[in-house]
């Protein structure tokens, strides 16, 4: 059984906009993290979800590249979403045809607090109809109010219930529901399961979760917020590195992923690029998870004449896969020659593209050691870095 979750991030969000400018809701930054990845992280999380797409506003492409750049395994590339949600849905419906899943779970952007066992719920719920969505029974009396505000009358609230998301379906139900409801010119469904209804299949309500909210307004926005940054409870790491390399026959180094035209080369198993070498060991460093040397062992031979940023890209991986982030890295590389200078942009860019940073996270600099030691001796080159990550602090 394969399952693909799709996230709805399409619309517009802008009711809990703060400002004009303001990006729509589902890219609002919660604890220092937009809204829609922590969607997409939470769906990630659970086993039975082999993929996960995304519908986005095609003018939105910006503000999901940041929501996709730490690595999140199960994610597919984006499709373009329509102007409704029904739209955005069956899009992203449509673009699975050719590798179809199975079963589709359709969650909206912003409710980043859905739990797994919500999600097992839910895919359990299949076992008893053609659709499944999680609610609450509504608590609160109900009472239908004219426009100033007058009372007309009391509802009974009973077998009423709240729809969360996701809603759970096979992928052909689902399919073919929404192509009826388009070609029948019905394009309001406000969710899944009302469509599906429709279209005459079976809906199965299973228990949602209080914590399932929906955020609509600033006001949802600022109390999650709040919330996610008292539960955050985020540490923050260094980790150090430091390599040498000394200098052999050849015409070019490579320092921080950038080929320099050199009098010597680097001795080494790999491409001896011995500043992405350091970096990779600090990384590893702050996640307590040893070297360079354990990871790719220059007996390897798949390792030899090896780009180093592979080292650097997995080192950045292992954080990724605890949850953490990396924050800054400096690198300090000591030698004589070749002269460093003109290179330090193009080094630091390097490194920001390898490790999905912005420039000013990237530190690149250079010194002589006044003609002492091995490197003043232009034996070879050392390289220092330190690495600075936040990790989820699960103490
Ligand atoms: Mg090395």
């Amino acid at each position: 059984m394969s399952t693909i979750a799709i996230i709805v991030a399409a619309g517009r969000g802008k009711r809990a906009a703060t400002t004009q400018s303001a990006p729509p809701k589902q890219f609002a930054l919660l604890a220092g993290k937009p809204l829609l990845s922590h969607t997409i992280d939470a769906l990630e999380r659970h086993r039975a979800i082999d993929r996960i797409l995304v519908a986005i506003h095609p003018g939105d492409a910006s503000h999901y590249a940041g929501c996709a750049a730490s690595g999140q395994a199960k994610l597919l590339a984006p499709v373009a979403g329509g102007a409704t949600r029904q739209a955005s849905v069956r899009a992203a419906l449509e673009s699975l045809v050719r590798d179809p899943p199975d079963i589709v779970l359709i969650h909206d952007a912003a409710r980043p607090f859905v739990d797994s066992a919500l999600i097992t719920r839910v895919m359990d719920g299949l076992a008893v109809a053609d659709a499944s969505l999680p609610g609450i029974p509504v608590s609160d009396t109900l009472k239908r109010v004219e426009g100033r505000g007058a009372v007309l009358d009391t509802l009974s609230r009973t077998a009423l219930w709240r729809a969360q998301t996701p809603q759970a379906a096979r992928f052909r139900d689902a399919l073919a529901a929404h192509r009826a409801a388009a070609a029948a010119g019905l394009e309001e469904f406000t969710d899944d399961a009302a469509l599906l209804q429709w279209h005459g299949l079976t809906v199965h309500m299973v228990e949602g979760s209080e914590a399932n909210v929906k955020i609509t307004t600033a006001d949802d926005l600022a109390r999650s917020d709040m919330a996610l940054r008292a539960a955050a409870r985020e540490e923050t790491r260094t980790g150090q590195g430091f390599d040498v390399h000394r200098f052999t026959k050849g015409d070019h180094v490579w320092l921080c992923g950038v080929r320099i035209p050199h009098t010597h080369a680097l001795d080494g198993h790999s491409d001896a690029d011995v500043a992405l070498h350091a970096l990779t060991d600090a990384l590893l460093g702050a996640i307590g998870d040893g070297d360079i040397g354990q990871h790719f062992p220059p007996s390897d031979e798949r390792w030899r004449g090896a780009p180093s940023q592979l080292f650097l890209t997995d080192a950045a991986q292992r954080v990724a896969r605890r949850g953490g982030r990396i924050v800054n890295v400096d690198v300090t590389l000591l030698c004589e020659a070749p002269r460093i200078g003109p290179h330090r942009v193009e080094m630091a860019t390097r490194i920001a593209e390898i490790l999905a940073l912005t420039a000013d996270r990237v530190g690149v600099k250079a010194t002589t050691t006044e003609r002492l030691g091995f490197t003043g001796r232009r034996e070879g080159i050392a390289a220092m870095a330190i690495a600075t990550i936040v990790l989820p602090d699960n103490r």
